[in-house]
């Protein structure tokens, strides 16, 4: 299959912010989230018309709150453009989910495949409604994977599970190992490590600079054992620093079989991370230097003193936010930072995630970390 079939829009961590500091002054955003999965909906049409009942009961919804009637002018096309661009332009290709941000009057129109099936939803407000693409960016990194051999070398780049980049092949002139000449076979032999270790250099800068071009984060170094030691040796200390997994790799493989261990290696990676961000949380509580459970955490939050937010996945709550200075609380309807009064939210989590985003603050949704859940489920690390 060509890669370039693989190529789907996802969302960088830039674009996220984007959306998050995206300013409707006033303007209504109209929001969808759909499974577009093959397994739900083996048929265009079946996704089809589940976008069309989506839309049909999120404009039901917001014309009972008695919008004005320019405002539903607005949100009437932008949900009529989501519709069609459903209908006609999108090609789900191996996207298990799509994401559309949609507002006319102040420009936006944006459209995301996801790797993974969101909960169906329409949301119409005053602002983009991220949370769920904060969630998958926050799992996963951009993976740049190099299978070495003695004379070839592949690269790829992955992220979100699907290959990004083309692979690129780098081929050296090493000579077979038995092709003699007229040289005797050590000085054969010498001649042919100095070729092959000239070929693990060069690729290694060929491999450092597409990398750094596409802001791989983690490196996978594929291939026999004896290679890849002397490959990661050819890295710069920064690249090597990237390495998380060096697991042995025919140069034939596939790239289903590459995408198939990139995955298993995310996986894996990605709970390591969890995991020593949690020990981070463990072991600075006494310190003062992280805090768990709601309330603790929403006060760091609304002092600024949050570095990196931690939720476990699926956890919501309800919970308050103040009129007059915007700080979010557990209980109240006081507020604790200026006791002015505070109005419900349903959901505090998802409050705190923006407004974690919003300060530009690490935010990591963490799956099945039975620690996470014992703090309380929601914890930050502290800056000061
Ligand atoms: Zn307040």
């Amino acid at each position: 299959m060509p890669s370039n079939a693989r190529n789907l829009d996802f969302v960088t961590e830039a674009q996220l912010r984007d959306l998050v500091d995206f300013e409707g002054r006033g303007e209504i955003i109209s929001t969808l989230y759909m499974d577009v999965s093959g397994k739900s909906h083996p048929r265009k049409s079946d996704y089809v018309s589940k976008a069309q009942q989506l839309i049909r009961s999120g404009k039901r919804a917001f014309n009972a709150t008695s919008p004005t009637k320019k405002t539903l002018a607005v949100v009437s096309a932008d949900l009529s453009r989501i519709q069609a661009f459903i209908e006609g332009e999108f090609r789900r290709k191996s996207a298990q989910g799509l994401a559309v941000f949609a507002c006319s009057p102040r420009g936006l129109f944006q459209h995301f495949a996801l790797p993974q099936i969101p909960k169906d939803r329409v949301v119409l407000e005053a602002s983009p409604f991220v949370r769920p693409l904060n969630a998958l960016v926050s799992e996963y990194s951009r993976y740049g994977i190099v299978l070495i051999g003695r004379k070839t070398a592949r690269l790829f780049i992955f992220y979100m599970g699907a290959l990004i980049e083309e692979a690129i092949s780098v081929v050296d002139d090493v000579h077979g190992r038995h092709e003699q000449g007229g040289w005797s076979q050590a000085r054969f032999s010498r001649h042919i490590e100095a070729e092959v270790a000239r070929h693990i250099r060069h690729t290694a800068r060929e491999a450092e600079s597409a990398f750094a071009a596409a802001g791989v984060e983690r490196i996978v170094v594929a291939g026999s054992k004896d290679i890849t030691v002397e490959f990661l040796k050819a890295l710069t200390k920064p690249s090597r620093d990237r390495v998380v997994a060096r697991p042995g790799l025919k140069q034939s493989a596939t790239v289903d079989e590459v995408a198939r261990l990139v995955a298993e290696i995310e996986r894996e990676a990605e709970a390591r991370d969890d995991a020593e961000l949690v020990a981070a949380v463990r072991a600075g509580m006494s310190k003062g230097k992280s805090v768990a459970g709601l309330a603790a955490t929403l006060t760091a939050l609304n002092s600024g003193r949050a570095q990196v937010l931690l939720v476990s996945r699926g956890y919501s709550c309800e919970g308050w936010r103040c009129v007059g200075c915007d700080s979010i609380a557990a209980i109240g309807p006081e507020c604790p930072v200026c006791s002015d009064r505070m109005h419900r939210v349903s959901d505090v989590v998802e409050e705190a995630i923006e407004s974690s985003l919003s300060q530009h603050v690490r935010t990591e949704i963490v799956t099945g970390n039975g620690d996470l859940d014992v703090f309380g489920r929601i914890a930050a690390l502290l800056r000061f």
